[in-house]
């Protein structure tokens, strides 16, 4: 043999022994047959099986399966980013005629997905009151698919009363999708409670460090698990084993990451509600909030992210005020180790219950570290903004 062939022939490595803690990263577009004839049959393999990168490799099968578990489902489906994971199962479930029923309060790129990409497919997207059940029935007619939930809801945190939804919709033959990627699988089931789908966005809690962007969505029956794997794979969609070992293993700290970055959100959020700068806090785990009861209900635990705002008089101060923040970054995106902040508008986003608050809402993701460090930080954003305030007025 030559050194060149000799370069690219793969050198059999024995396994034997060899039974690490770690999740095996396979990289692979190509999966060797045996024979021509099990080549030829490819695609008559098992659903769990290997035929193409495209398709998975054993570490796309471990995140799938860890995600499968956690969120008491049949199958998991994988997709580049969450986005992907919530237009790809829109795209795999409802066809042209047929009408998806959407929350107002629904993440804003998917919000924009619905009103650019659906219509153009001759699929309606019609926006609802996520806390309106009245008027969601009333919109749910013969040429319904879909109804997709999101508790609590971007931005504005309005829990939804999933179960609900779910007896509602499942009256009328409609499938329920629900975009748990608050909650996680750790702190709600929406499967439990009857719904169909759940879209969890990897890129937040699940992998938690802020280094990567991924999407899964789980159903509750395999048949229709098995719809999306193929809806997925003609669409090609396909995910890094890389980024999915990175998830897996952020899953492994994920329950000790959650609890400490809401004990710490909780207990600044609190805080702020007290705070004579404040307007308002939104956090479903708050007793006073609006949604508390259905969380306490359906939710076994929090996370770190919710939103407050300020009062009229300081609202103009904001953004330079923000610029003092030493600990706490401005950012989008949440869920990671590290505490962002992120102002944000709602007033566009939102076409069925008209955004009356102010114009800017701030949305903190609480990461792991010490809560009294990042209250420091928060008292050097109030004492510049009370500052810039008074030299104003
Ligand atoms: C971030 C987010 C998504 C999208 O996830 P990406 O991986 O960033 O595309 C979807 N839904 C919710 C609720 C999110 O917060």
């Amino acid at each position: 043999m030559h050194d060149e062939t000799r370069s690219v022939s793969k050198v059999p490595v024995s396994l034997a022994g060899y039974d690490s803690l770690t999740v095996p990263i396979h990289r692979a577009s190509t999966i060797r047959y045996p024979d021509a004839a099990s080549f030829a049959a490819r695609f008559e393999r098992d659903a769990d099986g290997y035929v193409y990168g495209l398709y998975g490799t054993p570490t796309h099968r471990y995140l799938e399966k860890k995600i499968t578990e956690l969120e008491e489902g049949a199958r998991t489906v994988l997709a580049p980013s969450g986005q992907a994971a919530v237009a790809c199962t829109m795209l795999a479930l409802a066809k042209s005629g047929e009408r998806i029923l959407i929350p107002d309060t629904v993440y804003g790129p998917v919000r924009d997905f619905a009103t650019h990409e659906l219509p153009a497919l001759g699929i309606e997207a019609v926006f609802y009151d996520p806390l309106d059940l009245k008027e969601l029935d009333g919109l749910i007619n013969s040429s319904t698919r879909l109804v997709w939930a999101e508790s609590p809801g971007s931005v504005t945190l309005e829990m939804q009363d999933v179960p609900a939804i779910v007896e509602m919709a499942h009256a009328h033959g409609v499938l329920v999708g629900c975009d748990n990627t608050w909650a996680s699988p750790l702190n709600f089931r929406p499967l439990r409670h009857g719904a169909d789908v759940v879209v969890e966005a990897l890129s937040k809690h699940l992998s938690g460090h802020s280094d990567l962007i991924l999407g899964s969505v789980t159903a509750r029956d395999d048949s229709l698990g098995l719809k999306l794997k193929a809806a997925f794979g003609r669409l090609g969609i396909g995910t890094s084993p890389d980024d999915c070992a990175l998830v897996a293993r952020g899953i492994e700290t994920l329950a000790v990451r959650l609890k400490r970055s809401s004990a710490s959100g909780l207990e600044i959020a609190a805080w702020l509600a007290r705070h004579p700068c404040v307007e308002t806090v939104s956090h479903p785990a708050l007793p006073e909030d609006p949604g508390h009861e259905i969380w306490q209900r359906d939710f076994s635990g929090a996370c770190g992210v919710f939103t407050f705002t300020l009062k009229q008089r300081y609202a103009d101060q904001a953004f330079s005020a923000l610029d003092t923040l030493e600990l706490i970054s401005i950012g989008a995106s949440w869920g990671g180790t590290k505490s962002l902040i992120a102002p944000t508008s709602v007033k566009a986003l939102r076409s069925v219950r008209p955004w009356t608050g102010p114009d800017y809402l701030f949305r903190l993701s609480v990461g792991v570290e010490h809560p009294d460090d990042l209250r420091r930080d928060l008292e050097r954003f109030f004492a510049a903004l009370t500052l810039n305030a008074a030299t104003a007025a």
